[in-house]
């Protein structure tokens, strides 16, 4: 993609990506219009997701060959708020109290051991912490916790205040109820088709469909993508509590600035199922309820559901379609949040 100034710029997808996209081109000078499907943004995963911005302790084996990736784009996290809260007004609830990985018996002990190790192993630290030290930094832990492993760098935020800030500034060039359903290249450029028949032309396209990009392809060399579901739900608090997002075994748990608590999350590869099942909320529950017993306490305030967009490899594919004039930004998975700033850096720069 050439650089974007005086171009018209259509986007296709008003989840976080799209939106970042659609705001940071425009800053960039670009002629930017966004078309989301959906009548408002809360289908978008970014609206179910919890806003870790954790290079570190999400990092699984097998997906090192992300993690270079992850860290860069989290060293971009503090300038893209900055900018983002100097161009809305608005606050994104950008928490930098760390993550805290608990174990409350003797398994997790041995799992965390297992992490740190992992963790060195890719150059990261990790601190450990007696139960002691860790129920000190966090009085709502357990009275089981037994130890934990405490990352400074991993910080989060909240995505729906990330999504009301780019609604914000973009305003009217969020289009919705706007479903693309065809690319059609011209000698310049591309047009854009809706499913209402409008047509469109743009100098660039940019695909950023989430999950539902593999449901229709609009490029014939877009990779192959799977839904993952997450089941997750918010409790609402009496008072203050967590000052860290909180791992336990199969569960985290991240605080809002008003009292809520985000728990979650299920990984479950069903495609565009919508059930809510008692199982993921029990196991949810029945895990986050070992590191913070006081969550039983607690108001249910939202179930919430949404679908990660997974390639085979979990790598984003940020790059040019085989048509001309297309840029897929496609497939951020478990980690489309904390990877924004960096698909804003690789479109913007039009370096591949
Ligand atoms: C439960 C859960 C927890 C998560 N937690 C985290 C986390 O802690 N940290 C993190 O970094 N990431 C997290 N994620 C992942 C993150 O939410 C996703 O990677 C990210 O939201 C993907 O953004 P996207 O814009 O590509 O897709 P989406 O946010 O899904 O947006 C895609 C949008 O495109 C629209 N669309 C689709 N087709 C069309 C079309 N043809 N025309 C117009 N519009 C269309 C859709 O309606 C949708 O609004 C989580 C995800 C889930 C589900």
């Amino acid at each position: 993609m050439s650089p974007p100034k005086n171009r018209t710029v259509a986007i296709v997808g008003g989840g976080i990506v799209g939106l970042s996209l659609g705001w940071w081109l425009g800053r960039l000078g670009g002629d930017v219009t966004v078309y989301e499907a959906a009548p408002d943004g809360t289908r978008s995963a970014g609206y179910a997701a919890a806003g870790m911005l954790a290079a570190q302790l999400e990092q699984e084996p097998g997906e090192e060959q992300l993690a270079p990736l992850l860290s860069h784009s989290q060293r971009l996290w503090p300038a893209f708020r900055d900018a983002l809260e100097s161009d809305s007004g608005l606050s994104l609830d950008y928490q930098t109290g760390g993550t805290l990985m608990v174990a409350t018996d003797a398994n997790g002990l041995g799992r965390l051991r297992h992490d740190q190790t992992y963790l060195r192993r890719l150059g990261w630290q990790a601190q450990w912490l007696m139960a002691e030290e860790a129920r000190t930094r966090e009085p709502w832990l357990s009275p089981q916790t037994l130890g934990a492993l405490f990352c400074a760098s991993d910080h989060h935020v909240d995505p729906r205040r990330v999504l009301a800030a780019l609604t914000q500034v973009l305003g009217p060039r969020v289009v919705y109820n706007a479903r693309v359903m065809q690319l059609s290249p011209t000698p310049h450029g591309v047009d854009v088709i809706q499913d209402n028949g409008q047509k469109q032309h743009y100098d660039q396209v940019i695909l950023a469909q989430g999950a539902w990009a593999g449901e229709h392809p609009l490029v014939p060399d877009l990779p192959p993508l799977d839904p993952v579901k997450g089941q997750a739900l918010y409790v609402t608090m009496p008072t203050p509590c967590l000052s860290h997002v909180v791992w336990g075994e199969d569960v985290y748990l991240v605080p809002r600035h008003d009292n809520r608590l985000y728990i979650g999350a299920t990984v479950e590869p069903l495609g565009f199922d919508a059930r809510i099942t008692a199982g993921a909320l029990y196991h949810l529950l029945k895990q986050a309820r070992l590191v913070v017993p006081a969550i039983l306490e607690a108001e249910v305030t939202e179930i919430i559901i949404g679908y990660r967009p997974r390639t085979l490899n979990d790598t984003p594919v940020v790059r040019p379609s085989i048509v001309p004039n297309v840029t897929m930004a496609v497939g951020h998975h478990r980690n489309g949040v904390l990877l924004a700033p960096w698909t804003c850096e690789v479109v913007g720069s039009g370096e591949w």
